[in-house]
């Protein structure tokens, strides 16, 4: 039995996470957290009764201490309590699920403490990438990807020696919006944009999709997993999501992940430490499928793709900027304060003023995402 920790266990990840451990039953659940739904995760401590709970909000981490008094699972609130879970003792891996670079600091404590990771948590990759993945080599401890194209390269990479490849194609569904010009997105509202045509995730993440800020998240959570150049990664739009992602090798070759949409897979091949196993589902039926299509990313109309490869290549503290701007934009659009051509001007705003820091550490890290929202707290809250 593996013993796994899962950070934001109430999410859309999380949750699927939960279902593979009830499915499998080869997992035991040490630690378990949420922001704030005490509801769900109250249910999950009572279905899976791990060694400790967390929740962000203090509040509601002293509401379910109450309401979970006759389980004697201790009850812990805030970055503390997340980092907790992040290093509770029991568990050989740590799943982060948790949304936003929110996650840096556990994700870094539990591989400090150890812990494998299934990182699904992509934000903290881009912005802290170059000290999770020295952390992890400092400390042994693998990073299994849970991203489902990342798991689709490192499933292409397996057996092949990664310093053969040519250039991962990154595949993209395009989003809700694919084919749409930029003045009929200046149109679009939340509900719109909450619509993913393959996948069903979390608020966050579907926006990003919509706004292709999500792949440029993912290019360059691909440089740091697979220690590609930004010119090595491409782009490539699959409308249909069943090509999860390519890799093209010295000679030509290419392999490829493909499967119908489903992010138990990913989970599972991560909860396993790349091993198969069985999973129940749909299976692809070609003959019924038909076709599957391509084509070249959009990246005038798409500019949050543009603009985080640029990101990306500056390096050092701008992919923070890129991402604390975006996660500042996405919650004010979902609160309706902000429109949805702003997301990617609030972007590009904020990258304009900062001033790069070139080997930013994890205070350099966090403050400079505070500056950023400051910055447009100063600019653009009215
Ligand atoms: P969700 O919004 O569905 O879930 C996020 C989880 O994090 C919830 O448990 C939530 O708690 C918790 N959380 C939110 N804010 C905080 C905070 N400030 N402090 C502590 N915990 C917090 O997100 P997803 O599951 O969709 O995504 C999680 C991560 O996985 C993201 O980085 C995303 O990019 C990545 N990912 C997701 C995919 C998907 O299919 N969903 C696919 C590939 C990657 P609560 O429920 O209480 O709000
Ligand atoms: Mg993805």
């Amino acid at each position: 039995m593996k013993i796994i920790s899962i950070l934001g266990s109430t999410g859309s990840i999380g949750t699927q996470t939960l279902e593979v451990v009830r499915q499998t039953g080869d997992f035991k659940v040490s630690a378990l957290t949420a922001g704030s739904n005490i509801e769900l995760l109250e249910k999950q401590m009572r279905e899976f009764h791990p060694a400790m709970a967390a929740v962000m909000q203090p509040e509601k981490a002293e509401l379910l201490k109450e309401r979970t008094k006759d389980l004697g699972i201790p009850v812990y609130s805030g970055m503390e309590g997340l980092l907790a879970a992040a290093t509770e003792s029991s568990a050989q891996m740590v799943v982060t699920a948790v949304v936003g670079m929110i996650g840096i600091r556990p994700t870094l404590k539990a591989i400090e403490a150890g812990k494998d990771i299934a990182l699904a948590n992509k934000e903290t990759l881009v912005t802290a990438g170059h000290l999770v993945m020295q952390a992890a080599k400092d400390h042994g401890v693998k990073i299994y990807p849970v991203d489902s194209e990342h798991s689709a390269i490192f499933q292409s990479l397996k057996r092949e020696d990664s310093s053969k490849i040519s250039r991962i194609l990154l595949t993209a569904s395009g989003g809700p919006f694919r084919g749409r010009s930029r003045s009929e997105l200046s149109q679009v509202q939340v509900e719109d944009a909450l619509k993913h045509p393959n996948w069903s995730m979390g608020a966050k993440i579907t926006i990003d999709s919509s706004t292709m800020v999500n792949k440029a998240l993912e290019v360059i959570e691909a440089k740091w997993l697979f220690g590609v150049s930004f010119d090595q990664i491409e782009v490539v739009v699959q409308p249909q999501s069943i090509i999860h992602s390519m890799v093209e090798f010295v000679d030509g070759g290419i392999m490829a992940q493909l499967g119908t949409p489903d992010m138990k897979l990913p989970i599972q091949y991560a909860l396993y430490e790349a091993k198969r196993n069985f999973l129940s589902g749909d299976r692809l039926n070609f003959a019924a499928l038909k076709q599957i299509t391509f084509e070249a990313p959009d990246m005038e109309t798409f500019k949050g793709l543009a603009l985080g490869y640029e990101a990306g290549r500056a390096g050092g503290s701008v992919p923070t900027v890129f991402n604390a701007a975006n996660e500042w934009a996405v919650a004010r659009f979902l609160d309706r304060k902000i429109g949805y051509l702003d997301i990617i001007a609030v972007i590009e705003d904020a990258l304009s003023v900062h001033e790069r820091i070139a080997h930013p550490d994890l205070e350099a890290i966090l403050e400079t995402e505070a500056e950023t929202y400051r910055y447009l707290e100063g600019r653009w809250a009215h």
